[in-house]
Formats: C-alpha cells, sequence, structure tokens
C-alpha cells in the first residue's frame, strides 16, 4: 500500500512547532506532527508531579555552561514561567545600530502583526506603559496584579529616574476563552494544572488537534529524507512502539529546538547532502546563544512574601541598549522572578548557608526578593552544539554535545546588572543583605541555525526556509540570528507564526 502523504511534516512540538501546527492544519492542510516526548494531560498529570523533564540526551563539555530543553508536547514552554516579552526594535539591527552582532534580515515592524495575532491567541495579560518599547496597542488582558516586593522594586526604579514598567506574561489574568484567570498557586515551573498559563498544550495544541492535525507523541524523527535533486522528501522516525517509520511529504519543518536540530541536520545525509543538511555556510550548531542570565537577590524590612504569585512583575529596562560607561555590548532586563520555595533557596545562597547565618536568612526568608537578569549575550561560532564523538544515543546516533563559554563581555554585564539591582532595591529600602549568582545553565538556547540573506553565512532565509534544502523550513529558537535581553518565546512563537502565513499564502496565491 502507497504511504500516505501529507501536505507538511512538523518536527516537534514546542513553541514553534505547535504555533506551526495549528496554523497549516487551521488552513485545511494534511499535517502530520511528530514529538519525540510524552503528552501529558494537565489536569491529570501536573497534580501528581507525573509531567517530569524526560532525560534530553545532551553532553557538555568540561566547564561549558549547560543549557537545556524540555521534550514533550507543548516543549520547553510546559515548565515556563510565563514571561512573554517582545524583543525591542534595535535587536534587529544591532550590527548597523551598535557595532556588534548581526543584524536580522527582517525588522521589528515585518513581525509585530505576528506578535499581536499570538498576543490574542494566547491571551496574554500586560500594559502598554513601557517607553523603551515601540509604541503598541492595548494587550488582550490587563496586567497582573503586581506584589509587595515588585512595588518596592518598582519605588526604588522609580527614585533613581529609571522607568519601571509592568512584564507582560502569558498567564491570563482574566477569564478568557474558556480558560480560567490565575490563582497565583507558584506552581508554574510543575506545569499549569489551572489552565491559565499559555503553554501551548492549553492553546495551540487542542486547537490543531480540533483542526484534525495528526499528531503523535513519543515519535522520535532520526532523519530527514531528501532526493538525488537536494528537495527535502520526508522523515525516518521511530513510533512509540520502537518501531521505523517513514513519512512523506514535500515540507518538512524542523522545530526541534536549538540545542537538538544541529544533530538531526547533520546526521541526515542524502545524495545531494554528503555532509548534511545546510552544510554550506558551515553555520549549523554554530552561534549557540543562551542570554547572559543570573539572579540578585535583596531583603526588606517588611514581608514581601516573594515566593508567591508568579515571576515577572515590574521589568527595568533602561539598561537594555547598553549604559554609559559599560564595558560590555548591549544590555540586560531585570525583572523581579519568584523566589524558590525555602530548601532549594538555601542551594542558590553562596555565603551564609550554615549555623547562625543560616538562621538569620532563613528567618527573614518572607523579606526577601529575587531578580531575574536577562542579558544579551553575543553569538560567537566556537559557542556551539555538535555530534559529540564519544557518546551515542539508543539509536547509535552522537549525542548532541554542547560547548559554551562566557566571555569577559558577558562577566563585565553581569557585574554592571548586579551594580544596578543592588542600587535599585537599596532605593527601594533594602537592607544590606544580598545574594547573586550568574547561572551555570540556561533555558534559552538560541542561534545554532541562525537566519541571514547571505546563504554562505546563514541556515535559513528570512521565512526559516533551509538555503541549500528546498522544502525544508527550520523555525524555532534556532534561527535567531542574535538574543536580544528578553526570554524568547514570543519571538519564537510570531517568527513561527510568519513563516505559516507564508506558506499558507504562497500556496493559495
Ligand atoms: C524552566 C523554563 C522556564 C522558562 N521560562 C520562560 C519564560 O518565562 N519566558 C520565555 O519566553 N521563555 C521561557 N523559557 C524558554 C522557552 O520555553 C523556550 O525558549 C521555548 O520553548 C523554545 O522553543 P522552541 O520551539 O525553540 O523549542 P522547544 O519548546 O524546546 O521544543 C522543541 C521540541 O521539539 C522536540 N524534538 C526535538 N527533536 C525532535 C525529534 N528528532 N523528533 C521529534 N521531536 C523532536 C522536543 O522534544 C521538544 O518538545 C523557559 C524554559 C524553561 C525550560
Ligand atoms: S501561578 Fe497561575 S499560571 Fe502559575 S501554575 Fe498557578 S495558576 Fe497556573
Amino acid at each position: 500500500m502507497p504511504r500516505a502523504k501529507y501536505d507538511a511534516i512538523i518536527i516537534g512540538l514546542g513553541a514553534a512547532g505547535s504555533v506551526v501546527t495549528e496554523a497549516l492544519s487551521g488552513a485545511g492542510w494534511k499535517v502530520l506532527a511528530l514529538e519525540e516526548g510524552p503528552w501529558y494531560s494537565p489536569f491529570r498529570d501536573y497534580p501528581d508531579e507525573r509531567a517530569v523533564r524526560t532525560p534530553t540526551g545532551l553532553t557538555y563539555e568540561p566547564g561549558s555552561l549547560r543549557p537545556s530543553m524540555v521534550k514533550c508536547v507543548g516543549g520547553s514552554m510546559l515548565f515556563f514561567a510565563g514571561v512573554f516579552f517582545r524583543l525591542h526594535e534595535s535587536d534587529f539591527a544591532t550590527r548597523t545600530r551598535a557595532g556588534c552582532g548581526t543584524d536580522w534580515p527582517i525588522s521589528y515592524k515585518e513581525l509585530e502583526p505576528f506578535y499581536n495575532k499570538v498576543e490574542i491567541f494566547s491571551g496574554a495579560s500586560g500594559s502598554n506603559k513601557n517607553v523603551f518599547e515601540v509604541p503598541r496597542g492595548a494587550y488582550p488582558n490587563p496586567a497582573h496584579p503586581v506584589s509587595r516586593g515588585a512595588q518596592l522594586f518598582a519605588r526604588g526604579a522609580r527614585t533613581l529616574g529609571y522607568h519601571p514598567a509592568s512584564t507582560p506574561m502569558s498567564i491570563i489574568s482574566r477569564p478568557y476563552r474558556g480558560r480560567p484567570s490565575c490563582t497565583y498557586c507558584a506552581r508554574c515551573g510543575e506545569g499549569c494544572m489551572v489552565g491559565d498559563k499559555s503553554s501551548p498544550e492549553m492553546t495551540y495544541i487542542p486547537a490543531a488537534v480540533k483542526n484534525g492535525a495528526d499528531i503523535r507523541a513519543g515519535y522520535k524523527v532520526l532523519t530527514i529524507e531528501t532526493n538525488a535533486a537536494g528537495r527535502a522528501t520526508g522523515v525516518v522516525y521511530k513510533d512509540a512502539e520502537g518501531v521505523k517509520q517513514r513519512a512523506d511529504s514535500d515540507l518538512v519543518m524542523l522545530c526541534g529546538s536549538a540545542l537538538l536540530n544541529p544533530t538531526l541536520l547533520r546526521r541526515s545525509r542524502g545524495p545531494a547532502h554528503h555532509d548534511g543538511l545546510g552544510a554550506r555556510s558551515a553555520m549549523v550548531g554554530r552561534n549557540l546563544m543562551c542570554h547572559n542570565g543570573g539572579r540578585y537577590m535583596a531583603r526588606f524590612p517588611e514581608v514581601v512574601n516573594g515566593y508567591m504569585g508568579i515571576s515577572g512583575g515590574i521589568n527595568v529596562q533602561d539598561f537594555y541598549e547598553g549604559a554609559p560607561g559599560g564595558d560590555f555590548h548591549r544590555g540586560y532586563t531585570l525583572y523581579v522572578s519568584l523566589l524558590p520555595p525555602p530548601a532549594e533557596f538555601v542551594g542558590y545562597l553562596e555565603r551564609d548557608r550554615w549555623g547562625g547565618r543560616l538562621m538569620d536568612v532563613m528567618g527573614s526568608y518572607n523579606r526577601i526578593i529575587r531578580l531575574a537578569v536577562v542579558g544579551e549575550d553575543q553569538a560567537r561560532p566556537e559557542n556551539m552544539v555538535y555530534p559529540d564523538p564519544e557518546a551515542t544515543d539508543e539509536n547509535g546516533f552522537p549525542r548532541p554535545r554542547v560547548r559554551f563559554k562566557r566571555t569577559v563581555n558577558e562577566l563585565n554585564m553581569f557585574e554592571h546588572a548586579v551594580a544596578s539591582s543592588r542600587s535599585i532595591c537599596r532605593a527601594g529600602g533594602a537592607d544590606d543583605w544580598e545574594n547573586h549568582y550568574i547561572s551555570s545553565g540556561s533555558a534559552h538556547p538560541l542561534g545554532t541555525c541562525r537566519m541571514g540573506d547571505d546563504p554562505d553565512k546563514s541556515v535559513v532565509d528570512r521565512w526559516g526556509a533551509c538555503h541549500d534544502v528546498p522544502g525544508l523550513y527550520i523555525c524555532d529558537g534556532s534561527v535567531f540570528p542574535t538574543s536580544g535581553a528578553v526570554n524568547p518565546s514570543l519571538t519564537i512563537m510570531a517568527l513561527a507564526a510568519r513563516t505559516a502565513d507564508h506558506l499558507i499564502s504562497r500556496r493559495s496565491g
């Protein structure tokens, strides 16, 4: 019997894959979406903590930062905190404006309609009063109420002449499209069992199922197939029973994340692609970016209950494009993030971890707030994901191995972020206890299949089409040419929505 042929095959159902699957199936396309991880049922699995992180299979060079991701239907967003920023206009032209990084082949204006579209679909909550953002319309839902800790942070920022703003969230602040509003239970990191956090398994996936998309969880794509002319023709995958199968389509969309795409592309050799797919520019796997992340904690004289509610609260972007006299490129965002529960919190203390000093800190646990630093890091070809020469996976393929080192640029930026966090918190009334750490991991891997107009310097074009493989599109965090200084999921989804829209109009036009 001949195999079924699909209009599109989607690999990976994370932030990007979910959006693409919904859009193409909504246009009446016959879509097959293959996700390697499990498909959790939020109301059944999240309360029992059955939604666990499946092993990623990644390995790391000694001394490397350890970025990671989550494999499941909904992808890394299942455990995400819900912070839902747009990039700034300047992010699309850092080379032209600041002499660093590389310009994107598209502008903010080109992405703007898709930011709007994703925010409406997801029911984003926020306020349009951030002076650093491009002027924009109202959010579909109002901003969440601000915690006492965030109020004090905002007070300190205003005292110093900065411009605190409420942080946009992909968590609904009032009932929206059949979903209830947030209960502020602080469990976003284990999967939201209420249904108000707009991770794809609550939004795009149910819509795609309704549209008739064929979604298979526990199905791992082993290789992307190409013909003698070099065109994508389908995929080889292992089904949930471990049986190898093939599926055919003239359109394959790779949405497997910045960490997992490179090895899949490199092992997908074909008659016209002896070194794997997208190999022409030698950029597959390179330019990994992870954000210059870290945390700063401060203590106030009054109870702030920094462990309750949701992350986000208030942000300050006065140093987004850099700082006068700062010895680093571009800049960072600061926002109030949840304090971890007590047992975990102790693990983050750099000092005061024992005896009387620990007792003292724990006695003031409910007076402490934690800030997140999200800084732009510079893409460097030597920061990369590549096939591990020693470790193989269950299919005999080399595991993805990560090499990522920060440079003095990122360390200087973090030092500046700590100093500005300190002065803002002190101006807001904090005492002289503090704790900070630069992250040893990252939840924001980006950039390993960068987008660009020049096929010799980039892997995909402005639409996500792979320069050297007709019929293969890549759309997820891997296509970012620069990282910006905000959490990336909204931009990943907006890019995916734009690519899907392009494909649909091309077909109908
Ligand atoms: C704890 C945590 C908190 C976060 N908080 C925020 C936040 O507050 N705001 C924000 O903007 N971002 C946040 N992020 C980051 C955000 O979730 C990611 O940037 C985003 O999900 C990446 O999207 P993606 O489409 O590139 O990949 P992912 O969402 O990681 O999805 C990729 C999917 O592809 C699948 N896949 C890969 N290879 C194959 C294959 N060969 N066959 C089949 N399937 C495959 C994977 O299993 C995975 O499910 C957070 C992430 C984590 C982990
Ligand atoms: S705080 Fe809100 S978004 Fe987070 S898990 Fe609880 S109900 Fe869901």
